[in-house]
């Protein structure tokens, strides 16, 4: 598959990047790592006339920490970066581990946090070939008037399938936008809208810059678990990343769970708030298991089917908050016989 014509536009500066922006208008799009628009620009599912190239702004690629902004990562850090960064190792494991699951080597030398932030909702009727998808008339989200998925409604079930937001949403991140009306800084949680076609709330004008951690959550301990068919290269089907922090007698102190590729946005689990001021019991563990269940919702919208993804989800909490409490070290999540193991 060819990729279509387009006009390729690289900026010096960040205010190069918005002006250039406010050009163009919707006739443009943001590329940096190119490791999921440009396979998608092939499928015809995007045919932007311009792509503004934003990779050679040095200004974005940073990873740095102090104790009173935090963490902070720029836009541009490419996943290597964060997964290979020592102090994130140390500090952050659940991002540590979630960058470390994203792909392959290569794939995560080409890729940034920016891109893997403002990934596109993945659904099976959706990412095909422009060819496959004629033949079905299209869908809600590009070319049709029906979603195959659900096709009473009239909303788009796409599942947003990236691996370090939840484990930023667990760290209470915050992501910082640049635009022509200044810059704004948002909490993670809100940039997501949960509908496939919206997804973020960031104008067409406004550029990611950065995400920063406040440093107050430095030291938690973490862990990612993850569902995909093969141990590289896939996309989750359904991810977990928790986070706890507890007192020297094992008490919870403070705790959060979110989840990914089961919903058209990451979520955080509002249940994990009952945690803190418990000690370990296997009983809590399980409670917040089942109510992970109730905010994941996947439906038809990859190979694996929605019973197995859910039931994967209620798995993954429930061992993440075991290992995190009693203090083992994490398990692999990533392959199809977890669940035969369970
Ligand atoms: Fe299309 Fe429905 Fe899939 Fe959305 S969930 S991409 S509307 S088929």
């Amino acid at each position: 598959m060819s990729l279509p014509a387009f006009k390729l536009v690289r900026p010096r500066s960040l205010d190069e990047a918005l002006e250039a922006l406010l050009r163009y208008g919707p006739e443009a799009q943001i590329v940096a790592g190119g490791t999921d628009l440009i396979p998608s620009m092939k499928q015809r599912l995007f045919e932007p006339r311009v792509l503004l190239d934003v990779k050679g702004l040095g200004e974005l690629n940073y990873i740095r920490f102090n104790p009173e902004a935090g963490l902070e990562l720029g836009a541009l850090a490419t996943i290597t970066e964060i997964s290979e960064s020592a102090l994130i190792a140390r500090e952050f494991p659940v991002l540590h581990q979630a960058a470390a699951s994203i792909a392959s080597p290569l794939l995560r030398n080409l890729g940034t946090l920016g891109g893997n932030l403002c990934l596109d909702t993945r659904c099976l009727y959706y990412n095909q070939s422009a060819f496959w998808r004629e033949s079905l008339g299209g869908c809600l989200k590009k070319d049709g008037h029906i979603c195959h998925v659900a096709p009473g409604g009239n909303f788009c079930w796409a599942a947003y399938s990236g691996d370090c937001a939840p484990a930023l949403l667990a760290l209470e991140a915050t992501v910082q936008l640049a635009g022509p009306r200044g810059n704004r800084e948002i909490p993670l949680a809100e940039f997501y809208v949960n509908d496939g076609m919206v997804r973020l709330r960031k104008a067409q004008d406004e550029i990611l810059i950065g995400v920063r951690v406040p440093a107050r959550n430095a030291g938690f301990e973490g862990i990612y678990q993850k569902l995909r068919i093969r141990k590289s290269i896939d996309y989750p089907l359904a991810g977990v990343a928790a986070v706890m922090r507890k007192d020297s007698g094992g008490i919870c102190r403070e705790a959060r769970i979110a989840l990914t590729a089961v919903n058209p946005a990451p979520r955080l689990l509002p249940k994990a708030e009952a945690l803190i001021g418990k000690e370990f019991s296997a009983g809590l563990v399980d409670e917040i298991a089942h109510e992970a269940i109730r905010t994941a919702k996947p439906l038809t919208t990859s190979a694996s089917s929605p019973e197995y993804r859910r039931r994967m989800i209620r798995i993954f909490v429930r061992r993440a908050l075991e290992d995190l409490w009693l203090g083992r070290r994490p398990r692999d999540g990533g392959a199809k016989k977890d669940l035969l193991s369970n």
